[in-house]
């Protein structure tokens, strides 16, 4: 039942979003305004510093609202998601009380996808406002898996790459993840439908993976790799045979942190599924 209604509330956001981009003149993705968006609404955008959020929304007197975006974010992509997250917010009226504070406020750091159901939520609307499901489905078409498709969502859409990969787990139908890593370690994953391996988090990345490059030298080859699958994977479902699993890695500037593309090459996935 949990997840049932999960999936319900997921279906909802989705329409809200729609329903905020069919009040814009939109033609294409390029045209998605959000200064427009916010402006229809009442809300002033400003930049500012922020102690450790990146961005901020406060309802103010008489049906108004603020959003305030942490000025230390330099990427046009991560602002872009920063405010439609924050905006999401107001459009689903969620509860932004701070126990009594005159002010109704929220702060939150929306690239980090982590934290509480309402932060998924406005996440989740954000991500179908600026990469809506009709234009970017066609583009999470092709029959391999790349970081290429993932930055082109990211050019088209003007939106971070980190985002533009989740998107694309969701939407495509190949077998891939998105393993997020900070400090050393998977902090969380996103799987796609068809991907059914299971990818521990919290474990130290792997010494073989593109990945732990980064947390040693500070950089990464900007090439996909094959490495051994028992990198991402749990040993059991590898049984030392030798299958291999195909990873992208890519710094995220803004977080200090790196993600991996992972996905299965179709010539290893038969010898995958007979180990598991
Ligand atoms: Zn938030």
């Amino acid at each position: 039942v949990g997840r049932r209604v999960r999936e319900q509330r997921v279906a909802e956001i989705r329409a809200e979003a729609l329903q905020a981009l069919a009040h814009l003149d939109v033609r294409s993705v390029a045209d998605i305004d959000l200064i427009a968006l916010a402006k229809r609404l009442g809300v002033e955008v400003v930049f500012d510093g922020l102690d450790g959020a990146s961005a901020r929304v406060v309802r103010l007197r008489g049906d108004r609202a603020r959003i305030t975006l942490s000025d230390r974010i330099s990427d046009l992509g991560a602002i872009r998601f920063s405010l439609a997250h924050e905006l999401a917010h107001l459009i689903l009226r969620h509860v932004l009380v701070l126990d009594g504070d005159p002010f109704l406020e929220r702060v939150c750091r929306p690239l980090r996808e982590d934290g509480s159901d309402l932060e998924r939520e406005a996440s989740v609307f954000a991500a179908e406002l600026l990469m809506p499901e009709s234009w970017v489905r066609p583009m999470c078409g092709g029959s391999h898996v790349s970081l290429d498709t993932v930055r082109s969502i990211a050019r088209t859409c003007r939106t971070s790459t980190l985002a533009s990969a989740l998107r694309f787990v969701e939407l495509t139908s190949e077998c891939c993840a998105v393993a997020y890593c900070e400090l050393g370690r998977v902090r969380w994953v996103k799987r796609s439908r068809a991907f059914e391996h299971w990818i521990p988090t919290g474990r130290l990345v792997d010494p073989t993976s593109a990945a732990s490059d980064y947390f040693r030298r500070g950089a990464i080859d900007d090439h996909p790799r094959l490495i051994g699958a028992d990198a991402w994977l749990p040993r059991r479902a590898t049984d030392g045979s030798g299958v291999r699993i195909a990873e992208h890695a890519t710094i995220v500037p803004e977080l200090g942190a790196v993600f991996s593309l992972l996905w299965v090459p179709p010539t290893e996935a038969l010898h995958l599924s007979s180990a598991a």
